[in-house]
């Protein structure tokens, strides 16, 4: 019938307009870490006791090949870069299931000829 292919690629469409800008996207994940200045007699780096100064944030990008690449992010991109980071993943995921909708309307396509 006509009419699943009509819904299927009105439904395509719809997933299309939830595509994020693609010029933002960026990979990997933000991790957080305490750093120590080792300065003696710093209260913040005292051994057993000092936390250590930050945090400071990291993007972290897997390369593959077991190798990672970690960027050092000032505080005042970090906002920027988890917006990316949420646009890669959206992106990843509107991207699956427009596959996934043009594979059943390819099934549907041969079914209809
Ligand atoms: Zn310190």
């Amino acid at each position: 019938m006509k009419d699943k292919i009509s819904q299927l690629t009105a439904s395509r469409k719809r997933l299309l307009q939830q595509m994020p800008d693609l010029s933002t996207v960026l990979p990997g994940s933000l991790l957080s870490r305490m750093v120590r200045c080792n300065k003696p007699g710093c209260r913040f780096c005292e051994k057993g006791t000092g936390k250590g100064h930050g945090p400071i944030w990291i993007l972290s990008v897997s390369l593959g090949n077991r190798q990672v690449r970690q960027v050092p992010i000032p505080g005042e991109m970090k906002k920027e870069v988890e917006e990316s980071l949420r646009a890669f993943a959206q992106t990843q995921k509107v991207l699956k299931q427009i596959a996934q909708v043009n594979l059943e309307l390819l099934k549907e396509r041969k079914r209809q000829r």
